[in-house]
């Protein structure tokens, strides 16, 4: 049965690799995105709407005309997420901090009060969040980024508690570094932060994973359609990995 998939962030990255699986697997899907020019740019045959996460009104606006013309949703992802800064605590900018915080978690949670309600109303349905390993580990120079994606785990497992007796299960997805433009961007940011070159830090990644390299958007969105998948309907309050095994940050 085709489902309605509802994803946050979800025109580009991630987000875009979630939303283009559910297409290919029959699915009705919904994207949300800040960015215009990548909205203009999704297929026609998924839903796109300019709405920034952390903006109640304009989150608002979207998810009651997802519901309006969709009744529901079987699954919610709240997919959003910046980096935030790199460097030393002592140097970071509080905006910077606030905002890495605002845009990964009030947008997670604006976006699952909302799935909360549907979800409830229908007794079914899977909550998504995208954490990150930076969820499980502690990295340096992160810390507003490592904060937010415990936030996420800690988000999750709540929900999952709260949501359960409803018949809605709520997980993470942990992704470790993944091959593409974001963490082009990451690693040089923190290359410039630590005054080492990209070349090392790129390496300082990939020497920490037992695979030896990034995983791919397509493998974090195979883990969100099989979380999706009946195979999976005893799975919540889980923050899996996707990581390649990281087994250690620096
Ligand atoms: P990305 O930058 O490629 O895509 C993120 C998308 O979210 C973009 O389209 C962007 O426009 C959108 N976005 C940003 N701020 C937004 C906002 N306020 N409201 C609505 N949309 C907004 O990044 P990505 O790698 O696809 O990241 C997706 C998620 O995965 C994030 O939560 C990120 O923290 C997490 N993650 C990424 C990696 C990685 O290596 N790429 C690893 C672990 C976790």
């Amino acid at each position: 049965m085709s489902r309605r998939v509802v994803i946050t962030g979800g025109a580009s990255g991630l987000g875009l690799a979630m939303a283009e699986t559910f297409r290919d697997a029959g699915d009705r899907v919904a994207v949300c995105d800040a960015d215009p020019a990548a909205v203009a740019a999704v297929d026609p045959a998924i839903r796109a709407e300019v709405a920034d996460v952390t903006d109640e009104a304009a989150m608002g606006g979207f998810l009651a005309r997802v519901e309006a013309d969709w009744g529901g949703a079987e699954v919610v992802i709240s997919n959003a997420g910046i980096g935030g800064p790199a460097g030393a605590v002592e140097e970071l900018a509080f905006d910077d901090w606030r905002r890495c915080l605002s845009v990964n978690l009030d947008g997670a949670f604006l976006t699952c009060r909302w799935a909360a309600r549907v979800m409830k109303g229908q007794g079914a349905g899977l909550i998504l969040l995208t954490s990150s390993v930076s969820g499980l580990f502690g990295f340096p120079w992160r810390t507003p980024y490592v904060a937010a994606k415990w936030g996420i785990v800690g988000l999750t497992k709540a929900l999952a508690s709260e949501l359960g007796p409803h018949g809605v299960r709520v997980n993470a997805i942990c992704p470790g570094a993944v091959e593409g433009p974001r963490m082009d961007r990451v690693v040089a940011m923190e290359a410039a932060a630590q005054g080492r070159s990209e070349a090392e830090v790129r390496a300082g990644f990939t020497e920490g994973v037992a695979l030896r390299r990034f995983v791919t958007a397509g493998e974090v969105a195979a883990m969100a359609l099989f979380l999706a998948s009946p195979g999976a309907a005893g799975i919540s309050g889980q923050a899996l990995a996707v990581d390649g095994h990281t087994e250690r940050t620096t």
